[in-house]
């Protein structure tokens, strides 16, 4: 894979996972944590953070609205530029690992359904004996209940390879949405510096319109470090 290692040259405390990669319209300067409100959260230019209004003005960017919106354009990157083949090599391990102990269950329940049966023989070649001489309402007990026993696991095994059916039958795309969910899952689990780390290791800058107010400011680029087609060399190695 020819994905250039990046370290981020600082990585600042804080809740702001893309402070820095926010460029600001004005100056292009980084912008950072606004001054904390509690109630609205927004990103302020770095400048005018530090030197005030003279230098630049805050271009207050919402908070929320932007990382949304750069956790889902690398999403759509992903469903865009990496081959489902590559997505489908991480996603087969994943469902691998849940099938198999549903077939050793489904292997498991069609020996014990086979030795029922056998059972079930030998007690009807028994009771059709006469040198035996046992008890006909007794032995016809003993066979009904086994029939109802492989009764139930045949219910219980049909089941089973209804689910392994479906497992194996997801089509690709149903595949790539799932791994691509879980990917957002993953995200949702990860705290602030964790987000800031993965956000500084895939992108280099975030450009966001001037706009007339902070309602109005809207990104308009999001610059990666590399390009996502890149990632397809995962399927290329196996
Ligand atoms: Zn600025």
């Amino acid at each position: 894979m020819k994905i250039r290692s990046y370290i981020p040259e600082k990585i600042h405390p804080g809740s702001y996972p893309l402070s820095e990669l926010l460029k600001c319209p004005q100056c292009g300067g980084p912008m950072v944590q606004g001054n904390s409100n509690p109630m609205y959260k927004y990103y302020q230019c770095s400048k005018n953070k530090n030197s005030g209004s003279s230098v630049c003005l805050s271009n207050l960017v919402k908070k929320e609205y932007v990382e949304e919106y750069v956790l889902q354009d690398f999403l759509n990157q992903l469903k865009k530029k990496v081959s489902p083949k590559a997505i489908y090599s991480v996603t087969q391990s994943i469902l691998g690992y849940e099938l198999n102990p549903l077939e050793s269950e489904a292997s498991n329940q069609e020996k014990q359904i086979e030795k029922l049966k056998n059972e079930m023989f030998k007690a009807m070649d028994d009771s059709a004996n006469p040198d035996l001489n046992l008890d006909v309402e007794m032995m016809n007990s003993s066979i009904a209940s086994k029939q109802e026993a492989i009764y139930k696991k045949k219910s219980k095994l049909a089941n089973i390879n209804k689910q392994i059916e479906l497992k194996q039958n997801d089509n690709l795309m149903d595949i790539i949405e799932y791994s691509i969910k879980n990917f957002e899952d993953f995200y949702q689990t990860l705290s602030d510096e964790e987000r800031k780390m993965f956000f500084h290791s895939v992108i280099k800058e975030v450009h966001v319109t001037k706009g007339k107010g902070t309602k109005d400011r809207r990104i308009n680029d999001v610059i990666y470090h590399f390009d996502l087609e890149d990632l397809n060399c995962l399927a290329e190695v196996e």
